[in-house]
């Protein structure tokens, strides 16, 4: 595609939206909702959102072996807008297909940017929304990000969480081994924070399962907690997935993680989320 067909494909995609809302709503030219939406329709094609990225670490040698872009808002007014205030919105009204793009292209841009100055690559972990997942081209969409960023696919894993495959299963699963054949990898995210099924994680094609941070919350202390999260990694070890850990953020959590056999965390144990400049130093810390 060209950039003249990626602008057309976004302001299809922005005009199926703004439609979509219409029809949805009938209402005063004032009506809050709409200016948000507006407002955000407005952040994702001039430059508004920006990504932070938080680290992954392997457990075994404190390494950092992968990084979660999360996007955030930098809005004109109301400075920065975290993602639970304008990821459901998006979501709701189709605005996360165009947003969504705009992560996936931005964080492959990063990912190329950094490998430019010498860094030795690592995973880039994207989250991808259930609508996103559920549009025919995004397949071709990822392919494209990581051919005109220049980047082998093994580099990108994309996140997706159980209420992508509940949906329509079958979809999802063609989707899954579209993603699968171009080489990116696909993790299950949020894991046990829901309806997680263990029939999702046997038939579907996942590399790694993330599992959720109300899991390790509790960690070490809670009887529970302990025999949950040690079942959840042993599954994944049957299953020949990988597991991080989410919400890492004390030294007990992390040695209990390491002896359960758990080969990454991700949390402020380590690090909250954050800019790419400070990455690159992390990055040239490690001496890579
Ligand atoms: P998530 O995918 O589960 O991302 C992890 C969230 O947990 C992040 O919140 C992160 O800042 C936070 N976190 C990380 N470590 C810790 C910790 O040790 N303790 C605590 N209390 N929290 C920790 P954030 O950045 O606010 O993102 C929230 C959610 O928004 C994400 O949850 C994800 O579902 C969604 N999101 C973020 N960026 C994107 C995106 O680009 N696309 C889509 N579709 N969703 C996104
Ligand atoms: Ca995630
Ligand atoms: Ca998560
Ligand atoms: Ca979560």
């Amino acid at each position: 595609l060209t950039n003249a067909d990626r602008a057309m494909y976004r302001a299809k995609q922005l005009g199926r939206n703004t439609l979509q809302y219409h029809d949805g709503v009938v209402s005063n030219s004032v009506d809050l909702p709409l200016s948000e939406q507006e407002e955000l329709r407005q952040a994702i094609v001039s430059n508004q959102l920006f990504l932070l990225y938080q680290p992954q670490v392997d457990v075994a040698t404190g390494r950092i072996a992968g990084l979660e872009a999360l996007v955030r808002w930098n809005h004109p007014t109301k400075g920065i807008v975290p993602p639970v205030k304008f990821i459901p919105l998006a979501e709701e009204t189709g605005l996360i297909v165009p947003l969504g793009l705009w992560v996936l292209n931005e964080a492959c841009r990063q990912a190329r940017a950094w490998q430019d100055m010498g860094l030795t690559p690592l995973t880039i972990a994207v989250n991808v929304s259930p609508k996103q997942f559920a549009d025919p081209d995004f397949a071709c969409h990822v392919a494209e990000a990581i051919d005109s960023h220049r980047l082998s696919a093994h580099w990108l894993e994309l996140e997706v969480t159980e209420s992508v495959i509940m949906q329509d299963a079958a979809r999802a699963l063609s989707m899954m081994l579209s993603l699968r054949a171009l080489g990116v990898r696909l993790s299950i995210d949020d894991f046990g924070s829901g309806y997680s099924s263990l029939a999702a994680l046997k038939t579907f094609p996942f590399d790694r399962l993330k599992m959720d941070r109300s899991l390790v919350e509790a960690l070490p202390a809670d009887k529970t907690a302990v025999a949950i999260a040690l079942a959840v990694i042993s599954l994944a070890q049957t299953l020949k997935l990988s597991v991080l850990a989410e919400g890492v953020e004390t030294d007990a959590q992390l040695e209990f993680l390491r002896h359960a056999g758990c080969e990454e965390a991700q949390g402020y144990r380590f690090s909250k989320p954050v800019a790419p400049e400070e990455i690159g130093v992390m990055l040239l810390a490690r001496g890579a």
